[in-house]
């Protein structure tokens, strides 16, 4: 499938792309580097767009320039000069066939005219036998190939491995380029809205990214108000639960968690100003009335809004195990929970 070249580096990435750039240009780079930073925040995007600097033929001063030969092959996906290996769907370790790919292009010989990319992404997923074919080319590299490993852990990376590439860090972006990265990259939600998913996301520009392109993003709201009825009694946790256990029981457990943590911060500190959405607004000042009959009432609540919390991340670990819950009783008996501690306060 044709894409159109990246040339513009993640706004928290620019620093590091300018100094990779130049490392390169002056001709003291290494020929393996593994790219580290948190997950979801850009590594792979990095390592590609560097990829394909390296190997266009006529690059701009900071980027590939997407229209020679050797970019067209790359958006193509067919260079036989790049090779890009990961984790095949549903598995985490890298396999040994595509190991015995990437035996076979060290092998071989450059296509075009200068250097050859191989990615591996993730580096920590290698097993020792993986490792021990990879671990020739890094130590006898032809002189043509660069390696980019990828790795959310590189601690966790087999120290044979480590220890023969340089590391480069790539930061996590703010919170801000977050929120200006997905404006600018075209999604139509209003800013408020972009916020909320950024926390879901847990901050992680790519997690946000999925979860616009998915389609959740419009249920939120949604979702948002299910919550707010049912805090305020006016909808009731079986019929909530049969509605969202076929579906969109993920979701509703995402939004759920992220409330109950907004709840908690927002119980123990009084302050509103982060509260976002107005369905959590309007959740928050209701617990509060809820509360004012507790002694002390602020403690009493956020102690049981943390012990849904666990129980909420606890289902959420069993819908990504394999342990195939039952998702009708699982929701209705969280939603109990939840509604009591408005009801009582
Ligand atoms: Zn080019």
């Amino acid at each position: 499938m044709t894409r159109v070249l990246d040339t513009t580096p993640l706004p928290w990435h620019r620093e590091r792309w300018q100094q990779a750039v130049a490392l390169f240009k002056s001709g003291s780079a290494g020929h393996a580097y593994l790219l580290s930073g948190e997950a979801d925040t850009g590594k792979r995007y990095f390592a590609m767009m560097l990829a394909e600097y390296l190997l266009c033929r006529q690059p701009s001063a900071e980027a590939a320039c997407a229209r020679c030969s050797v970019c067209l092959l790359n958006a193509a996906g067919n260079n036989p000069d790049m090779l890009s290996i990961e984790p095949e769907e549903g598995s985490k370790q890298i396999k040994v066939d595509q190991i015995r790919e990437i035996r076979q292009f060290l092998e071989t010989r450059s296509h075009g005219f200068g250097k050859r990319v191989i990615i591996l992404d993730t580096a920590e997923n290698l097993g020792i036998s993986s490792a021990n074919a990879l671990l020739k080319g890094l130590e006898e590299p032809p002189q043509d190939v660069i390696f980019l490993l990828i790795s959310d852990r590189p601690k966790a990376v087999l120290a044979t491995i480590s220890s023969r590439t340089q590391v480069f860090r790539l930061p996590r972006p703010e919170r801000s380029d977050v929120l200006a990265w997905l404006l600018f990259s075209g999604a139509a939600q209003s800013a408020a809205d972009l916020e909320l998913i950024i926390d879901l996301a847990q901050g992680r520009p790519f997690v946000a990214r999925a979860i616009l392109d998915s389609g959740t993003a419009a249920h939120l709201q949604e979702i948002g108000d299910t919550l707010l009825a049912l805090a305020q009694g006016n909808d009731y946790p079986v019929a909530v639960a049969s509605r969202y256990s076929k579906s969109q029981c993920t979701e509703l457990l995402g939004v759920l968690l992220y409330w109950l943590s907004e709840l908690s911060k927002h119980r123990l500190t009084g302050a509103t100003t982060l509260l976002k959405g107005q369905s959590l607004r309007a959740a928050a000042s209701l617990l509060q009335a809820a509360g004012t009959d507790d002694k002390p009432p602020a403690a009493a609540q956020t102690h049981a809004l943390l012990r849904l919390y666990s129980a909420v991340a606890a289902a959420q670990g069993q819908m990504i195990g394999s342990s195939n819950p039952n998702t009708q009783l699982m929701l209705e008996d969280l939603l109990l929970q939840m509604r009591r501690i408005f009801l009582k306060g």
